[in-house]
C-alpha cells in the first residue's frame, strides 16, 4: 500500500513537472516570464498540478493565464507607468513565488491531508487574493480619474503604491469571484461540511477582496518606497531607477518590497477564509 502510494505520488509529480515545464516554457517564449521566473513557475506547477490534479491545475492556470493576458492587453497603456512599478511585465522568480508561494504551501498540505477541506480553502483563497490584486493593478489604469490613496483618500498619480480606484476595485471583485466560483465547484473533498457551494463562493470572494485591500493598505503605509533624485520621482525600484540613478528610501520598511507585500496579500486572503470557515 505504502509502496503503491509512493509510486503514484511519484507519477503525479512527474506528470506535474512535465505540464508545469511546458506551461513555463510557453510563458517564457511569450515573454511573460524571465528565465528565473520560468524555473520557479515550473516548480510551482509541478507541486500544484502533481498534488492538486486537474482542479488545482485549472485554478492555477486561470490565475496565470488571465494575469499574463491582462498585462499583455494593457501593456502599452501601462508602459508610461512601468518605471513607477518595481519590475517589468516579464515576471521573475521573486514575483512568481510571491504570487504562487502561499498557494504552493497549501497544496503541499492538501497532499499530506487529502481528506481535509481546509488546505484546499487556503489554496483557493490565496489565489483569489493574488488574482484580485493582479486584476486590480492591470485594469486599475483604465480608471478615468486619478486614483486615491487608500489611507488618506488623497488624489495621487496612477501607479502609486496603495492607490485605489473604482475600476481597480471592480476588477479585484471580478478577479476574486472568478477564482472563488471555480474553487467552490471544483473542491476535491466533496465540499465543506455545513457550507453550501454558493456560500463558499461568497466567503472566498470576500477573502480575496480583503487580501487585495490589505495589499493596498501596506502599499500606502509600510511598503518600502524609494525616491529618484535625478527624476525627482517616487518609485518602487531599488537599488537603481529606470534612468540608472541609485534610489534612496523615502518611507516604509526596507525589507518590505512589492514581492513581500504580495506574499502578505496571499496570506491575508487564506487567513480570512480559514477563520470564516
Ligand atoms: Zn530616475
Amino acid at each position: 500500500m505504502a509502496v503503491s502510494g509512493l509510486s503514484s505520488l511519484f507519477l503525479n509529480l512527474t506528470l506535474g513537472f512535465l505540464l508545469g515545464t511546458a506551461v513555463a516554457y510557453l510563458a517564457y517564449q511569450a515573454a511573460s516570464l524571465s528565465r528565473s521566473g520560468a524555473v520557479a513557475a515550473a516548480l510551482v506547477g509541478m507541486v500544484v498540478f502533481g498534488l492538486g490534479g486537474l482542479p488545482g491545475a485549472f485554478l492555477l492556470l486561470t490565475f496565470f493565464v488571465s494575469s499574463s493576458a491582462l498585462s499583455r492587453l494593457f501593456g502599452r497603456r501601462k508602459s508610461r507607468l512601468e518605471e513607477k512599478f518595481a519590475k517589468s511585465s516579464r515576471r521573475d522568480a521573486g514575483q512568481v513565488l510571491a504570487n504562487g508561494g502561499v498557494a504552493t504551501v497549501f497544496m503541499i498540505l492538501h497532499g499530506i491531508l487529502p481528506a481535509e477541506a481546509w488546505p484546499w480553502i487556503g489554496f483557493a483563497a490565496s489565489l483569489a487574493a493574488v488574482n484580485a490584486d493582479t486584476w486590480a493593478t492591470e485594469l486599475g489604469v483604465l480608471n478615468r480619474t486619478p486614483p486615491r490613496l487608500v489611507t488618506t483618500w488623497k488624489s495621487v498619480e496612477p501607479g502609486t503604491s496603495g492607490a485605489v480606484s473604482l475600476a481597480g476595485t471592480l476588477a479585484a471583485l471580478a478577479g476574486s469571484a472568478l477564482i472563488a466560483l471555480l474553487a467552490a465547484f471544483l473542491i476535491p473533498v466533496g465540499g465543506v461540511e455545513g457550507v453550501s457551494p454558493l456560500a463558499l463562493v461568497g466567503v472566498l470572494t470576500a477573502a480575496g477582496m480583503v487580501g487585495s485591500f490589505f495589499d493596498s493598505f501596506l502599499g500606502a503605509t509600510l511598503q518600502a518606497i524609494y525616491f529618484c533624485p535625478a527624476c525627482a520621482k517616487e518609485t518602487e525600484r531599488h537599488p537603481l531607477h529606470a534612468c540608472g540613478t541609485p534610489t534612496v528610501l523615502k518611507r516604509g520598511w526596507p525589507w518590505l518590497n512589492n514581492d513581500w507585500v504580495n506574499v502578505l496579500c496571499a496570506l491575508a486572503g487564506a487567513g480570512v477564509a480559514l477563520v470564516i470557515i
